[in-house]
């Protein structure tokens, strides 16, 4: 199948590693043009030589915080002066931290708000009209299965996300009509960095082994393992390309089955 990528434009956030760097790879290994942004500046030049290297794309690579509107605003002008074009933005950024309700600050709330759902509104507000004005987009926010079925001690990430899960589906009525499409893919277990620190918070609480708490999680999924990112990436890719052009306004979880719910 050709995904029709090849010279596309697509922002990603939060990508010198784990789901934003193999959503990366996964659009320029189809020929996409990237701008890609995350808080480390050595990891992410790392990240965007490693992906040159591979496929020979052009990739712009900019380090800053993504709770900050004026750089989101500023990295989104950027890449459309240098490109021409957003065509596609995946919205991403890092985790909230593993807390019950009870040990949670107000602090916590409001990073936590700022970093996932603020973070979203930012790139929403900055491509949604580059792609109306264009009568074509894809923009992706990366929540997690925890909007559909929420996961214990994950009170910040259950609570802020749905908000996310929300605001697409009604950017999706709203920006329909301009044939930009908006939807929302839910990752579960995966294995990146962020997923070895929950493990390894969580092992430290329980008095085991991180690799105990890996298999327990691996044991709870119908496929019985922990996916992989290049497995998450794949639907992302797809929801961006030419050929999701009839699926809007969804939230569709990458999980080995392990959301118990019809939907
Ligand atoms: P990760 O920790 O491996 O990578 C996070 C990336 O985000 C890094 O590139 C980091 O530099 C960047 N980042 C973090 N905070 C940022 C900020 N404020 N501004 C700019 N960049 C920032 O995490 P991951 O596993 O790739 O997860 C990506 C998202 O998916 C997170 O929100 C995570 O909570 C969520 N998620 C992950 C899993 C999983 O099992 N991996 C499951 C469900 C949800």
């Amino acid at each position: 199948m050709d995904l029709g990528l090849k010279d596309r434009v697509a922002l990603v956030a939060a990508s010198s590693q784990g789901l934003g760097k193999a959503v990366a790879l996964g659009l320029a290994r189809e020929g996409a043009k990237l701008a890609l942004c995350a808080r480390s500046e050595a990891a992410l030049t790392a990240t965007a030589a490693e992906i040159r290297a591979e496929t020979g794309v052009q990739v712009i690579a900019r380090a800053f915080d993504v709770t900050v509107h004026a750089d989101v605003r500023a990295f989104v002008a950027e890449t459309q002066a240098a490109f021409g074009a957003v065509d596609i933005c995946v919205a991403n950024a890092g985790g909230p931290p593993s807390k019950s309700f009870a040990d949670t600050t107000i602090e916590d709330w409001e990073r936590a708000t700022d970093l996932n759902l603020m973070s979203t509104v930012y790139f929403a507000k900055e491509t949604l009209p580059l792609m109306q004005a264009r009568r074509w987009g894809r923009f992706i926010a990366i929540t997690s299965m925890t909007v559909k079925q929420p996961v214990e001690g994950l009170i910040l990430s259950n609570a802020v996300r749905s908000g996310v899960s929300g605001l697409v589906k009604t950017l999706s009525n709203e920006y329909g009509p301009y044939n930009v499409l908006v939807n929302n893919v839910c990752p579960g277990y995966t294995a990146t960095a962020r997923l070895l620190s929950l493990a390894a918070t969580l092992a430290q609480k329980e008095g085991v082994t991180p690799a105990g708490i890996e298999d327990r999680w691996a044991r709870q999924a119908p496929l019985r393992r922990i996916g992989q990112p290049e497995e998450f990436a794949n639907l992302v890719v797809f929801l961006a390309s030419e050929r999701a052009s009839y699926i809007t306004g969804v939230s569709i979880q990458v999980d080995g089955g392990m959301v118990k719910g019809l939907y």
